[in-house]
Formats: C-alpha cells, sequence, structure tokens
C-alpha cells in the first residue's frame, strides 16, 4: 500500500496496514512528516492555545482578581517556545511509530503516473517511479485565500502563517467567524490584541447551542472582541502603518494584521488525477464511497481532502477504515455520534442535537442543566461560567444531545457520547457515582435536574 500524505489520516491507514501485514510505504515532503495537523493546524494551535491561557494566567483571575498575569509582556518567542517542543516531540512519536511498524516514508511528493504508480518527486528534483496495489490518498488541504486579497504572511495573514507572525499584534481584524477563526479570535484577545471579527453570516459557529454561543459572545466581549456580522470584506489595504480593512457597508477598520479563515482547499492540484481515472470537484474534493473508495476501487481517499467533517479525529477513523477495507478485514460503521470540540476560551463541545434541531424536527424534549459554579470543582478551579446540558427524551428518557461550554468541556462531552452511544438513559447518570470534587459530577447534577422536570410533566399528567 502507497499512502500519500503523512496527516492523520495517511498514518493511521499506514499503520493499520502494516499491522495487517502489508508492505507500505508514506510519501510527504520531509518538514511535512506529520501533516498540517501537526505543523499548522491542531497540534500548533492548541498548543499556542495552553500556552496562552497559562502565560496569561486568565482562567485564575476570578480566584485573584482581573490583574494577574504570569507575565506582563507575553512575546511571540514565549509563545513558540511550548509549540516548538511539543511540534518536536510529536514529529519523534510519529516518526517511531512508523519505523516501529517498518512503514517506507519517502521524502517528497507523489503524482499518478497511472491507476498503481506515483512519481515521488524527491527534494532534490529527482523523480522516480513507486507501483503499489492499493493508494491512500491523504494529501489534506491548505487555506483557501480570496484572489483580491494579497497575502504577505506578516500582516495579511491565513491560519498557517499566523503561527510564523514576528509579534503579537495590537490589533486585528479576523476574516471568518468558523472554528479556526474563532479559535484564533479567543487566542489573540485573551492575549490582549483588539480582535474585530468580520463574517458574511448573521451569526457564528451555529451548529452549536444557542445558549453556548451566546455566553462565548458575551466572554470575548468581555475581552473586547468586537463582531461585524452580515458584513463583506471589500478590500484590505496594506499601508506602511498597518492595515485597512475595508467592508462593502463602507466602514474601515484599522489594525496591526488581518487574518482571513475562509475555508479550506483540497491539495489535489497537483497530484494529476487524470492519470488515475479519477477527478476533484472545484474545492479541490475527492468523492469516495462508505469505505473511503474512490471511483477507482483500489484507489482510496480520507481526512480532508474529501471534506466535510474534516478533523484530525475522524480522519484517524476514516484512514484505519480504509486500510482494514483494502487488506480485507472487517471493518465496522463509523458510528454517526460523534463529538464536536471547538476550542475557543472558553472551550465548547458537544453530541448529538441541539434544541433548535429537536424542535425543528418536532421532537419533544426536557433540559438539565449543570452551572459549574455549583460544584465544588468549579469553584476551585475558578470557572464559574461553564456549564453542561443535557438534552433527555421524556418518552423514553435517553440523551438527545450534550451541550458542554467551559473547563474541560472537549474532555467531559466523551462521558455523554460513551452513554449515547450505549442507548443509556438519564436515569443511569442519576444513579452513578461521580469521583468527587469533579467536573463530570455535572452529568449527575443536571442529569437530577432533568429528572425533576421530567416528574413535574409525570405529575401534572397524572
Ligand atoms: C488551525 C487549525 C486548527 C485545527 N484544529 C483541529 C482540532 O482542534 N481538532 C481536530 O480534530 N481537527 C482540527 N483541525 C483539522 C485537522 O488539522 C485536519 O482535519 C487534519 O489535519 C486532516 O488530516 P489529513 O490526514 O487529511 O491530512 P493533513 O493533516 O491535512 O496532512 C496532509 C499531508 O499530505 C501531504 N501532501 C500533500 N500533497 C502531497 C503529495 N502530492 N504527495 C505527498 N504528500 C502530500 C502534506 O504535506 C501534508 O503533510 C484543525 C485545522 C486547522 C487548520
Amino acid at each position: 500500500m502507497l499512502v500519500l500524505g503523512s496527516g492523520p489520516g495517511g498514518q493511521k491507514a499506514a499503520i493499520a496496514a502494516a499491522k495487517l501485514g502489508r508492505r507500505v510505504a508514506v510519501v510527504d515532503r520531509p518538514d511535512m512528516v506529520g501533516g498540517v495537523s501537526l505543523h499548522t493546524g491542531t497540534i500548533p494551535s492548541k498548543t499556542l492555545r495552553e500556552a496562552v491561557l497559562y502565560l496569561t494566567g486568565l482562567t485564575q483571575r476570578d480566584l485573584y482578581g482581573q490583574s494577574y498575569r504570569l507575565k506582563e509582556n507575553i512575546t511571540v518567542a514565549d509563545l513558540t517556545a511550548r509549540t516548538e517542543h511539543v511540534v518536536g516531540r510529536e514529529i519523534d512519536v510519529i516518526r517511531s511509530q512508523l519505523t516501529r511498524n517498518h512503514v517506507t516514508l519517502f521524502a517528497g511528493t507523489g503524482r499518478f503516473v497511472d491507476d498503481h504508480t506515483i512519481a515521488l518527486r524527491e527534494v532534490t528534483g529527482q523523480e522516480r517511479l513507486i507501483s503499489a496495489e492499493h493508494i491512500v490518498i491523504a494529501t489534506g488541504t491548505r487555506p483557501a485565500r480570496p484572489d483580491s486579497v494579497e497575502f504577505d504572511g506578516r500582516t495579511i495573514l491565513d491560519s498557517d502563517n499566523v503561527l510564523t507572525i514576528e509579534r503579537v499584534p495590537q490589533s486585528m481584524v479576523i476574516v471568518g467567524a468558523g472554528v479556526i477563526g474563532m479559535e484564533y479570535a479567543s487566542m489573540f484577545a485573551a492575549l490582549g490584541s483588539k480582535v474585530t471579527v468580520v463574517e458574511k453570516r448573521a451569526g457564528m459557529l451555529d451548529m452549536c447551542d444557542v445558549e453556548v454561543v451566546e455566553s462565548l459572545r458575551y466572554h470575548l466581549r468581555d475581552l473586547a472582541v468586537a463582531f461585524r456580522f452580515g458584513e463583506t470584506v471589500a478590500a484590505v489595504e496594506r499601508h506602511p502603518r498597518g492595515t485597512l480593512t475595508v467592508l462593502e457597508s463602507g466602514k474601515k477598520i484599522p489594525a496591526d494584521a488581518v487574518m482571513y479563515s475562509a475555508g479550506r482547499q483540497g491539495l489535489t492540484d497537483e497530484l494529476d488525477l487524470d492519470k488515475a481515472g479519477l477527478t476533484a470537484d472545484r474545492r479541490g474534493r475527492i468523492e469516495v464511497d462508505e469505505h473511503y473508495r474512490t471511483p477507482v476501487p483500489h484507489i482510496y481517499a480520507v481526512g480532508d481532502v474529501i471534506g466535510f467533517p474534516a478533523l484530525a479525529a475522524t480522519a484517524m477513523e476514516q484512514g484505519r477504515a480504509a486500510a482494514y477495507h483494502a487488506c480485507g478485514e472487517p471493518v465496522g460503521q463509523m458510528h454517526d455520534l460523534q463529538p464536536i470540540g471547538i476550542y475557543t476560551i472558553p472551550e465548547i463541545s458537544f453530541v448529538g442535537r441541539t434544541e433548535d434541531q429537536l424542535t425543528e424536527e418536532r421532537v419533544p424534549f426536557e433540559i438539565g442543566v449543570a452551572r459549574y459554579r455549583e460544584l465544588a470543582r468549579g469553584q476551585i478551579i475558578g470557572d464559574a461560567h461553564g456549564m453542561l446540558k443535557l438534552l433527555v427524551s421524556p418518552q423514553d428518557r435517553k440523551l438527545l444531545g450534550v451541550h458542554c461550554f467551559g473547563t474541560g468541556a472537549t474532555e467531559l462531552i466523551h462521558i455523554g457520547q460513551s452513554v449515547m452511544g450505549c442507548g443509556g438513559t438519564v436515569d443511569y447518570l442519576v444513579n452513578a457515582v461521580f469521583n468527587y470534587p469533579t467536573l463530570a459530577e455535572s452529568y449527575k447534577v443536571a442529569a437530577l435536574d432533568a429528572t425533576n422536570r421530567l416528574r413535574e410533566l409525570d405529575r401534572i399528567g397524572e
């Protein structure tokens, strides 16, 4: 098996096939081992977030006062020290996993010569041919850049080069209020940059619970973030003293830097897909079936290059599933119930449906809420704003959705996911004993709240 791309999808495909006894090779540029995930995406952005939280002392201010900071003037060097350390270690882990499993790593990029053969272009410019029974395309994406904007990588940035800025900007415009845009908006706001978010749509993160999005907006406003919803950028100008973002409505926003977060484009334009009998859509994405097979059945595609949901979490599972299928190993269908984690400050996570979706689908539900300020652990860590919300079916008492906002949300959500995945009811959570004092206890508190409401409902109906 030959795998193009060493991001989460490619890695897991390669290792799974190797474990099943196949001869496997992965192709990627030597400076990109680990993929976008490790170099410009998930890992550096989440490490940067940890560095921001630690150095700014933001999460400790409820306990030690609003002026509390671990370090006064936080420099880019302070932030990147942690990222470089983590990325370096992770590269080592990935290389060692591939070596341990006897996966060959070819340094360079690949393009199709025919449906079984790849031309490997090495850094020296030399090309050699490699053929394989199965090929997995896991080449990922790059940030989409509107043609009308002149990106310079210093003041007009995309989410790749935001990691290599020279200093923390005093002011910043973020274009696009999607997940990546809002994560970076949170980080820069926490660092003290004056952030303005510009978004074409009327709001942000519309897949999330409305109450959670409102809370996030309140928190970010508190960090001086300004929102310009329903606005389109007409032009971004670069001036000696900074940038000027001109909106179609006529507003002008001066800032030290502008970051575009306007979606991503599949990395397929240099693959010569036609030589293998394949095509990509306008956004560079490849179509696959439920086994991640392209229309050419021995060629698979996984990860961001196949589009939604474009998460490292799913890319890994798709890689494994594709390899199992290629090797004739039984593989179950990926569970529909997938958690979403958004690392804004505070963080958001959910699984299942939202109140709005349930209402639209005419599915009755009752809610149960736990607020961190009512939990001993919430007081200990100084998070008074966090909350967990359960959406429960009054008919069979099963969980329909879990929504969490605040410290540890992206970890806590897996409890709800497990209960939902195993078909558990709210009564399981009521009767369970949780470690104390923990944030996980919020499940019990929210479950009790929900069952109290359900009891009211039953009483009235008696
Ligand atoms: C800022 C940011 C934050 C994110 N945060 C999260 C998060 O918190 N959680 C989460 O789950 N996901 C997150 N994501 C998404 C996540 O990074 C991607 O879903 C994941 O990286 C996709 O993995 P992949 O296997 O498709 O490959 P990628 O990680 O995209 O890597 C693709 C690899 O293919 C290589 N390649 C390209 N063309 C060729 C070629 N012709 N030959 C050989 N190799 C080639 C590239 O060099 C690259 O190394 C984030 C993304 C971004 C940009």
